[in-house]
Order: structure tokens, then C-alpha cells, then sequence
């Protein structure tokens, strides 16, 4: 593959017909690529609706886009406001079951499926009729049970989730918003109905209260596309990571992939599967995290998302950066 920059645009030519899957990413051509697929996103502002459930994320200013790239040779690439934090949402259910991979193993699919639901994140209609285990982590009832496993077994919980995600990101700013926190806590009649099910079908140990805080607070982190990038490298790079030394990450990458593959992108994974090819965590603050294996990972944000909840340009970019550099899993 070449790509030259003619003028504003990138002409990428593939010298072979069929082009090999999942090449080697050309990190050359990787601040052409960004400039390109900044350019090209940018045109889609105004095709999606910031989150606005809560007044602090409504107000989010809809017109923003960052990227972040994280090869696992430790160099860095970034576009746009990579830089400015954001509500990370549901990207921390992937933060959370690391860490609760980590303290109970696999003792933890006793209590979590490991297929994707079909349905909306926060759906209840599985629950109930799958005798209380929910379908994976990534929807809300499974999250919590992850979220519930932490709670169960620590002193300060929300603590140890906030100070887990920061030694992720070697970013100690990295930190809980409270206001966030506290709009999730005041409207969240439909997570509290999904805990409180939980708990009546014996899939809860801590209290109601306990597992909804820390799950409010988790949500409510804020990072930068490049305090994600840097999180995640630890599912790029076979569990290693150069921030958090002390991470017990080998191994779980190829079961966690598999599930942001299955079920990282609410009920709309398997467009995204098909258009981008890379497993994914997607959260309504418009962030979405992904992870090309051996290779980088990526951290793409722009607040204003579909039907689905997905950031319409995060979607989009994460599309283009795996067509511009023929790196997928397939
Ligand atoms: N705090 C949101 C909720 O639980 C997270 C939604 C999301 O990012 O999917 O409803």
C-alpha cells in the first residue's frame, strides 16, 4: 500500500487486488492518515444527539472530535482533542471487569453470560426470564454483577475502580466527576430496577445501594482519548502494559477482545464488526475504545452518537483508520 498527500487529500493505492489482512501498521503514514480521517469525519457533524439524560452531559458541546493511537512500541499518534477529558460511561465496564477478572478469575461467569444480548443496554426483558444471570458484561445488568464483585470485596470500591483506571492510564487525574456521578444517581430509575432484580434473583452480594454507587461512579470517570489509548494497551500487547506494572493482564486479553467483539458495541456489534473489524467498548459520552491485537489500540471521541447510543464520527473514523491502513483482525 503507498499513500501520498496531493493537496488535502490522501490517495491511498493498494498494489495488490486482494491486500493482505491485518498488515503491519506503517506508523509513517499514521499523522497523513489522521489529518485524513479528521478531515473527512468532520463533515458528519449534526447526524447524531449528544447524550442528555443528565444536564452535564447534555450540555456537551456536540461539535468535538479527538483520536488517539497507541502502537505497543510505545509511540503515539493524535488528532483534534485527544487531549480533553470526557465522561468515559460504559467505556469503565471494561475497566471493571479487568479488575474483577482479576480478583475472582473465572469464577466470575458463575454469574455473567458471555453472549450478546440483541437487546438495548439497559434492557431488563432477558433478565427475568434467564433466572437473573445476565447475557454479558458490557450490558448494564452484567456490568453491575461485575461492579457487584468489586463492591462485595473492598473497603472503598469506587476508590479502588478510580484508582485502578488511573493506573491504567499512569493518569492520576483520571478521576470520578461527581456532578456526573450524581445525574446518573437521580435518574437512573431503570439501572436501579436492574440491581434491584438482581439482588431479588440472588445475583447481587453487596447491598443495592453499594453496587448502584460504585456503578454511578465508574461511569462517571473522565479521560482524554489518550488517557483510554494508553489504558487499553494492556489488551493490545498481550496483558502488558507500561503503565501498571502489577496488572495480571496475560491471558485476558484474548477472552476480553472476544467479548468487545461479541458485545462492545450495544446492539449495533455487528455492523461495527462488519465495518471496522476491530473489537470495541463503545459509551454515551461518545467515546469508543478499540484494539487492533499485536498492534495498537485506539481511542476515538465525539459526543454526538445514533440511535444505538455509538458516536456517529467514532464509528466512522475507527471505519476509515482500518481501511486506510488495512489493519483489522480479519
Ligand atoms: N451511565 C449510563 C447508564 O448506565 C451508561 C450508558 C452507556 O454508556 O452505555 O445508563
Amino acid at each position: 500500500m503507498s499513500v501520498n498527500l496531493q493537496g488535502n487529500t490522501i490517495s491511498i493505492t493498494d498494489q495488490n487486488t486482494h491486500h493482505l489482512a491485518n498488515q503491519m501498521l506503517d506508523t509513517q503514514a499514521l499523522p497523513m492518515i489522521l489529518q485524513q480521517i479528521h478531515q473527512d469525519v468532520i463533515e458528519e457533524y449534526g447526524k447524531g444527539n449528544v447524550a442528555d439524560y443528565i444536564p452535564a452531559l447534555a450540555k456537551v458541546n456536540p461539535h468535538q472530535f479527538g483520536m488517539a493511537i497507541r502502537t505497543v512500541d510505545e509511540q503515539e499518534f493524535s488528532i483534534g482533542a485527544a487531549d480533553t477529558a470526557f465522561s468515559i460511561q460504559s467505556i469503565s465496564k471494561l475497566f471493571t471487569l479487568m479488575l474483577a477478572l482479576d480478583i475472582v478469575g473465572d469464577d466470575l461467569w458463575k454469574r455473567v453470560g458471555r453472549e450478546p444480548s440483541g437487546m438495548r443496554f439497559n434492557s431488563l426483558v432477558l433478565l427475568d426470564s434467564e433466572g437473573g444471570i445476565p447475557r454479558n458484561p458490557f450490558i448494564n445488568a452484567g456490568a453491575m454483577v461485575v461492579t457487584d464483585i468489586i463492591a462485595a470485596r473492598s473497603a472503598a470500591p469506587a476508590r479502588r475502580i478510580e484508582e485502578f483506571i488511573a493506573s491504567l492510564s499512569g493518569n492520576d487525574a483520571n478521576r470520578i466527576d461527581q456532578l456526573v456521578a450524581a445525574g446518573e444517581q437521580a435518574t437512573g430509575y431503570r439501572n436501579i430496577a436492574i440491581a434491584n432484580l438482581l439482588k431479588g434473583m440472588g445475583n447481587l452480594e453487596a447491598e443495592v445501594e453499594q453496587t448502584l454507587d460504585c456503578y454511578f461512579k465508574q461511569c462517571a470517570m473522565t479521560m482524554s482519548c489518550r488517557d483510554l489509548a494508553r489504558a487499553i494497551e494492556c489488551l493490545a500487547n498481550r496483558g502488558r502494559s507500561h503503565f501498571k506494572s502489577s496488572f495480571h493482564g496475560e491471558k485476558m486479553d484474548k477472552r476480553i477482545n472476544s467479548l468487545m467483539l461479541t458485545c462492545g458495541l450495544y446492539d449495533a456489534v455487528g455492523n461495527f464488526a462488519y465495518n471496522v473489524g476491530l473489537p470495541a467498548k463503545s459509551g454515551v459520552g461518545g467515546g469508543i475504545v478499540a484494539i487492533c491485537p499485536g498492534q495498537y489500540s485506539v481511542a476515538v471521541w465525539a459526543p454526538e452518537l445514533d440511535h444505538y447510543g455509538n458516536s456517529v464520527l467514532g464509528q466512522l473514523a475507527l471505519e476509515k483508520l482500518t481501511f486506510y491502513t488495512h489493519t483489522s483482525i480479519f
